[in-house]
């Protein structure tokens, strides 16, 4: 759905959305109630559109992690026995009543984070569309194999593998957290989720939603708080046997470490620093697009962003001036205006580390294009950056800066941009222009990154595999063998024909 409206229309709707869902503190949801945290403990969240405080959120720690992974478990075993044509009709309700307030969860959602409009219009309602996808795959879940050999039938089966942590951030949130929620449930598991604190309210709206259609109490919690206290809490719990994580790499090791005394299975998407090869046998203009579409939507803040555009160096700077044209006429602006294209960013400490960058680039020899300080430096608004000249050794190249800035590096053929490419901790997705069929596929095989897309920037096809290599991530989401692989256990039964030799021990 695009942002339909005028930004009138969304403010007004804002206007009543934020006030209904700021107007009291925000408790966590455990057990299908509403409770602030056992500590009382509170702390307050700005919006990034003015600085000014939006509201009061209970700040859970150990405690409130208990009580909701009690409430989890104790949801577990009805849950997880329901028929999935069941817990198919009840997750069918969660995307109606999604759709139905999809204005209010993007206007929230704007107003929480600093995203535009244009875009979050659209995350809410792919918020639903996750809902229904894996509400669809919920009566198969418990499918397994057969795999007979001679002697033996052999038949695998799927079992929720109980109650899991959620841990999202706060890049769209509400959508992130229905990609990780929806196949947990429709799996059969029973969900804590911990949401970042720096957006905590779609995933409030999204618990209310769900305990209104139906859903038990208790099989998705929300415990809001911080990470070191309540997302700390949460990965050491015993009882939760899975982490889903969404975050930072370093983050992602820290749950790791967390996570190892209690055994827990995790699944990770972190960070990425994307590349975007442009050949010059490319469609221009279309990869033109595709280039600022990925770097300068969603306000950078996007782990796929292509955010090093790697282009050859016969098209080099005929492709960097058109895209500096480009970048020069980026519409910043307030995020419920459907025609502004880059919003503030999320808080001030981000707008710092990426406004920082601008140095970092000119320290290290590389040529700001576009760039400058904001025209209010206390504002969270950063002016878009595109930065030239970059060699893969500098910090603008091979650091994640989750921002509007893209660092421009040239190559000379197909070799060396696939090492510039692969020159990188991170692998999570990249990016080919080319009109080379058989370029396409040799760069695509050799890249290292768990998703690629030639000729396009990123389409997301839930049956798809969705996630990353190296300190990209751990395992796949998308369709029911990668996110349910995740989600359930697998059990092999293996019975006899009666045909086979049973070895004879103790006969003398
Ligand atoms: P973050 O790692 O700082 O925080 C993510 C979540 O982890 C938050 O809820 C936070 O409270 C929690 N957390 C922090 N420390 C924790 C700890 N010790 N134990 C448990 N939980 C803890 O990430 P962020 O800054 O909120 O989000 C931006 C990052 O997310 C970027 O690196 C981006 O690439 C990544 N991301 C990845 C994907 C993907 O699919 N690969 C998608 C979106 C965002």
């Amino acid at each position: 759905m695009a942002a339909d409206k005028t930004f009138d229309e969304y403010r007004s709707i804002a206007a009543e959305a934020v006030t209904r869902a700021t107007a009291a503190p925000l408790f966590h949801l455990i057990g299908g109630e509403r409770v602030e945290s056992s500590s009382g403990a509170t702390f307050e969240t700005h919006s990034p559109v003015d600085g000014e405080v939006l509201g009061t959120i209970a700040s859970g720690d150990a405690g409130d992690i208990d009580a909701a992974a009690r409430a989890a478990t104790d949801a577990f075993a009805d849950w997880s026995t329901r028929p999935g044509k069941e817990r198919k009709k009840i997750l069918h309700r969660v995307a109606d009543l999604i759709e139905a307030r999809a204005d209010d969860i993007a206007t929230v959602e704007c107003v929480d984070t600093g995203q535009t409009i244009r875009y979050m219009s659209a995350a809410a309602i792919r918020g639903a569309e996750n809902f229904r996808f894996f509400a669809d795959h919920a009566p198969d879940a418990n499918n397994g194999r057969s795999m007979p050999d001679q002697h033996h039938v052999n038949f695998s089966s799927r079992t929720a593998i109980g109650p899991v942590g959620v841990i999202t951030p706060w890049n769209t949130p509400f959508m992130l957290s229905t990609w990780k929620i929806a196949p947990a449930l429709a799996a059969g598991c029973t969900v804590v989720h911990k949401p970042a604190e720096w957006s905590p309210y779609t995933a409030a709206m999204l618990s209310e939603i769900a305990l209104e259609a139906g859903l038990p109490a208790g099989v998705l919690n929300t415990v809001h708080g911080f990470g070191e206290t309540a997302g700390k809490a949460l990965t050491e719990h015993p009882a939760i046997t899975a982490i889903a994580f969404v975050g930072e790499s370093a983050t992602g090791s820290m749950i790791q470490a967390q996570g190892a005394p209690t055994l827990k299975r995790v699944h990770f998407e972190l960070g990425g620093k994307n590349p975007v090869i442009v050949f010059d046998d490319a469609d221009l203009d279309r990869a033109l697009d595709a280039v600022m579409f990925m770097i300068y939507s969603l306000n950078g803040e996007r782990c796929t962003s292509s955010s090093r555009v790697l282009v050859q160096e016969s098209i080099h700077d005929d492709f960097v001036a058109r895209l500096s044209e480009r970048v020069r006429a980026l519409r910043i602006g307030h995020p419920l205006d459907p025609t502004t294209e880059i919003g503030p960013l999320i808080h001030p400490r981000h707008c710092e580390k990426v406004r920082s960058y601008e140095a970092a680039a000119l320290e290290s020899g590389a040529s700001v294009v576009v760039g400058g300080p904001p025209t209010n430096p206390d504002s969270y608004y950063v002016n878009p950056m595109l930065f030239t000249g970059a060699t893969n050794d500098m910090s603008i190249a091979r650091e994640e800066i989750f921002g509007p800035v893209l660092t421009a590096i040239s190559f000379a053929d197909e070799a060396e941009a696939i090492a510039i490419a692969n020159d990188i901790d991170y692998g999570l997705a990249g990016y080919i222009w080319t009109g080379d069929t058989g370029r396409a596929h040799r760069v695509a095989r050799d890249l290292d990154a768990g998703m690629i897309w030639v000729n396009s920037q990123n389409v997301r096809h839930l049956p798809t595999p969705f996630g990353g290599t190296k300190a990209s991530g751990i395992g796949r989401d998308g369709g029911p063998e990668y996110s349910f692989e995740f989600y359930m256990e697998t059990k092999n039964v293996s019975i006899a024909y009666d045909t086979h030799t049973v070895p004879k021990l103790g006969m003398g």
